[in-house]
């Protein structure tokens, strides 16, 4: 029994005159503290707060302008939308959308996704779709579902932060294949395919962080060396209908169907798990996601979606659905995609005129990052803490490394700043650069 006093406020402190209060409250704080820190599951090892965490910290103060953050522009929120969209759902469905609902996932929403899905081959049925709580938390099903400690996984070098987190609690292990202008280096995998990991995770599109996206001949050579190993793959695709220049690429999950021969009807192999989110597209507070899997596995991964959170908002879904249909989606994207790419534009041309001759970057055509690499010596986790001083930040590249490395790199977003402070932040990190350069001799 824990002794009355440690119990909190419920247990008629109010009451007792205010000398033995003081006595109860110190007790209280002392108490817990050791008695859960000692209790941590050894998964949690790996899952801990990084310096670099720390310094980011820094750059939520109001005059830093952050080119670290991945948050879409808050101008560009449909408001009115989402605003009468609300209002038609409580309307329409009032309780139903305040009640316990199913864990797959609101069915019209999964329609619609579905419907959406299939303008770029993917061709499944709602039966196929999860509805989460944002793609973050279908990367933590999946770490659920498939990685046991020690499984090793392969990822991309650099790749997604969040992914790594994930699977991190789930004590995963990497085998990391590098990239280059046309993401993943093709000519590398075969011998970390050979290494038996248990899947791949893979973001062909505008990959967070790099901004690369895979090229058409390095898909279609992925998913032949994936079926050839048998090696299953999960295709991460927030960003894909983010695009400002170029043509749109086939999905994996569509190249994998065709090599195996599947025309039409249902076209979907299961060999690739697909994963996407309404974050980039309506608004990342709705935390509306979803994932693409065979039956089976859904069924497995509605499993422990109720142990997570039984399902995702009602509210949020039905909100969503509600903005989403009749066309708005595509009109709204329409939008983003004007508004994103003047602000990429507005960052490459700053790039150009204000970043020394020395550094590198990735023209990205589509999403919300581009990647720099520094001058070899100068190392952007130190680059960092001195632009701080001058109130701009980025995200170093380290971050993104699943097993070290990337010292010399750095991320830097352009969907959220809009495009003088972009000129402004960026002139800033260029004298910054420059002063170390000059440092270093
Ligand atoms: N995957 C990638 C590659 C991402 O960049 C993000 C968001 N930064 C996510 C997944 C998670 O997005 P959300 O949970 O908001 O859907």
């Amino acid at each position: 029994m824990e002794p009355i006093a440690t119990l909190g406020l419920d247990s008629g402190l109010e009451a007792q005159p205010a000398s033995s209060r003081a006595t109860v409250a110190r007790s209280y704080q002392e108490v817990p503290a050791t008695r859960w820190t000692q209790r941590y599951a050894q998964r949690t090892q790996r899952v801990t707060s990084s310096a670099i965490r720390e310094l980011l910290k820094l750059t939520e103060q109001p005059d830093v302008i952050s080119f670290g953050g991945g948050l879409p522009a808050p101008e560009v929120f449909p408001l009115i939308e989402v605003n009468a969209a609300s209002q038609r759902v409580l309307a329409e469905h009032g309780a139903a959308a305040l009640q316990y609902s199913t864990t797959e996932g609101y069915r019209p929403l999964r329609e619609l996704l579905v419907e959406r899905m299939e303008r770029y081959g993917i061709r499944v049925t709602p039966e196929n779709v999860l509805i989460t709580g944002g793609s973050q938390q279908a990367l933590d099903l999946v770490g659920r579902l498939f990685i046991n400690p020690g499984d090793r996984i392969l990822v991309e070098e650099p790749t997604y932060l969040g992914a790594l987190q994930a699977w991190n609690a789930a004590q995963a292990e990497y085998v990391t294949v590098p990239t280059d202008d046309d993401g993943l280096r093709i000519d590398q995998l075969e011998s970390a395919l050979r290494v038996g990991p248990k899947f791949m995770y893979v973001l062909p599109n505008f990959q967070n962080p790099g901004g690369t996206t895979l090229s058409l001949e390095r898909r279609q050579r992925l998913v032949e060396l994936a079926n050839h190993y048998g090696v299953p793959m999960i295709e991460d695709d927030p960003y894909g209908q983010l695009r400002y220049e170029g043509e749109h690429l086939p999905p994996l999950v569509k190249l994998d169907a065709d090599l195996h021969g599947c025309e039409d009807g249902r076209a979907f192999t299961g060999a690739v798990i697909y994963l996407s989110t309404l974050s980039k597209l309506l608004a990342p507070g709705l935390r509306v996601g979803w994932v693409v899997a065979p039956e089976a596995v859904i069924q497995r991964l509605v499993q422990l979606k109720q142990g997570a959170d039984l399902h995702t908002s009602s509210f949020a879904q039905m909100v969503a659905y509600e903005a989403a249909k009749d066309g708005f989606l595509d009109q709204h994207v329409r939008v983003i995609r004007k508004v994103y790419g003047e602000r990429r534009h507005a960052m490459l041309a700053a790039l150009e005129r204000y970043f020394p001759e020395e550094v590198r970057w990735t023209r990205p055509g589509g999403g919300l990052f581009l990647w720099v690499t520094l001058p070899k010596g100068l190392d952007s986790t130190e680059l960092l803490k001195h632009a701080l001083q001058r109130k701009v930040a980025f995200v170093p590249g380290v971050s993104f490394f699943a097993q070290g490395g990337g010292a010399e790199t750095l991320r830097l977003n352009f969907s959220y700043p809009t495009p003088d402070v972009i000129d402004e932040g960026i002139k800033r990190l260029g004298e910054v650069i420059k002063e170390r350069l000059a440092s270093r001799g």
